[in-house]
Parts: C-alpha cells; sequence; structure tokens
C-alpha cells in the first residue's frame, strides 16, 4: 500500500490523508445536502491544495445548480477549467453542463478544451458535449426571453408564437389569441347584424348619418360605397364604414 499512499500524497499535495478525508467527506455531504448556504464553504474548498477535496467540492456545487447563485459560482468553476489537475477540470465541465445558460460565458474556454490535443480524451470529448448543452440551453433561453405574450406576458411556445404572428403579426399565446381572435370575429358579426339601414344604392349601413353620408357621395356617382372586410387572415386593424374609391 506504501506506493499508493505516496501517490495520493505527490498528486494532493502535502496535506494528510486524515484532514483530507474529513474534507472530502464534508465536500461531497454539503452537496448533498442540497442547500445553497453549503455554496461559500464549498468555494473555499475549490481552492484545497489536495485535487481530490477540489474536484469534489467543484462537483458539490454542480449538484446545487437551480438553489445556488451562478453568478457565485459559475465564476469560481471557470477558474477550475484551468485547474492543472485533469479530473478538476473534468469535474468542472460537469457542472457548468449543470448551470446551463448561465455557463456562456465557459463558452469558448470549453471550445478551447475540446480543440485541445494535449487534453485527455475524455476531457476534450466533455468539454464538445458542455458546448453543445450550454449553447443549446442560451438558445432556448433567448427564444423564450423573447417570446412572452404581448397580452399576458407569458412564456409561450414555438407554435403559439407561430400562429400567433400569422395571425396579428404580434406574438400572443392560445389563450389570448383565442379570447382575442373570437373578440375580434364577434365584433365583426355584431356590426354587420346592426347593419339595417338600406341606402339609395341599395348598401346596407348602421346609421342614419351613414345613410346620409352614403346617399350624397350617391348623389355625386360615387354610387358604391365599399366596406372594408376583414381579409382571410383576419388581419383587420381598424372598422372604418367605408372609403372613398380612389
Ligand atoms: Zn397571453
Amino acid at each position: 500500500m506504501a506506493p499508493l499512499n505516496f501517490c495520493l500524497v505527490s498528486f494532493g499535495g502535502f496535506m494528510d490523508r486524515s484532514t483530507e478525508k474529513k474534507l472530502t467527506e464534508s465536500a461531497v455531504d454539503l452537496g448533498n445536502n442540497g442547500k445553497s448556504d453549503a455554496v461559500p464553504e464549498l468555494l473555499g474548498l475549490t481552492a484545497s491544495e489536495s485535487f481530490h477535496v477540489k474536484r469534489l467540492a467543484v462537483s458539490a456545487l454542480g449538484k446545487l445548480a437551480g438553489t445556488a447563485n451562478s453568478a457565485e459560482v459559475v465564476p469560481v468553476l471557470l477558474k477550475c477549467l484551468g485547474d492543472s489537475n485533469p479530473q478538476v477540470r473534468q469535474y468542472a465541465m460537469k457542472s457548468l453542463i449543470a448551470y446551463g445558460a448561465d455557463s456562456e460565458k465557459a463558452l469558448c474556454d470549453l471550445q478551447d478544451i475540446a480543440a485541445n490535443p494535449s487534453e485527455k480524451d475524455y476531457n476534450r470529448t466533455l468539454a464538445e458535449k458542455a458546448v453543445s448543452v450550454i449553447s443549446e440551453a442560451v438558445r432556448i433561453r433567448l427564444e423564450k426571453t423573447e417570446s412572452k405574450c404581448q397580452r399576458c406576458s407569458v412564456k409561450i411556445n414555438v407554435g403559439e408564437f407561430a400562429r400567433s404572428m400569422k395571425a396579428f403579426q404580434r406574438t400572443y399565446c392560445d389563450k389570448c389569441f383565442d379570447e382575442v381572435f373570437l373578440k375580434r370575429r364577434n365584433y365583426d358579426t355584431e356590426i354587420e347584424d346592426k347593419k339595417t339601414i338600406e341606402t339609395r344604392s341599395g348598401t346596407l349601413v348602421q346609421s342614419d348619418g351613414e345613410r346620409i353620408i352614403a346617399d350624397f357621395l350617391h348623389s355625386k356617382n360615387i354610387s358604391k360605397l365599399p366596406i372594408r372586410r376583414t381579409d382571410q387572415d383576419h388581419r383587420r386593424i381598424c372598422h372604418p364604414s367605408g372609403f372613398l374609391p380612389s
């Protein structure tokens, strides 16, 4: 067992084994407890002279993704990507993956690791995976922030985005789309229902005022007063009673 002990000491710095054991156990426990108040202690352990402690602290910080403040953790993980020990770099990458889009700043360094011929193969493969996962997370986050319903502010999915853009040229969630679309369609129907007064040209209008104007225009040989209706996509901004043909 002597050579193994020597190995641990030479790789792990000059920390005695019982201290190292205590600190590694502490790092694992703090990660498993899942409490964000463990972050300061774990950040401290990432500066340990033992790479075992460092590696497990970095791993524990990954387990706290979702509860820990990523602005505090990600810069430390980023620093660990440059650690002299390949296993510390490996665990830093795994943890950065756990922080998803919040690890965006690590993308350049991860690309460098993936392309570095002197890096371990397992780290190069992992770096490639990390770049892909984090980039996708960033893309999804961008898409979501850009696609909020303009009426109720809920985040909308790609299908809702396409549906509302096609009909309205603005982003609406399905619920708002249905409400506004139905309201608009009902409004059109309601206007048609109210048109009971016939003009001299035979056009139906809503009021005597409209009839007087229509009859005046008719007397000036503007016989037909076309009414703008909704087009096939129901794109309507306003509801004029009519317009003058050019
Ligand atoms: Zn909405």
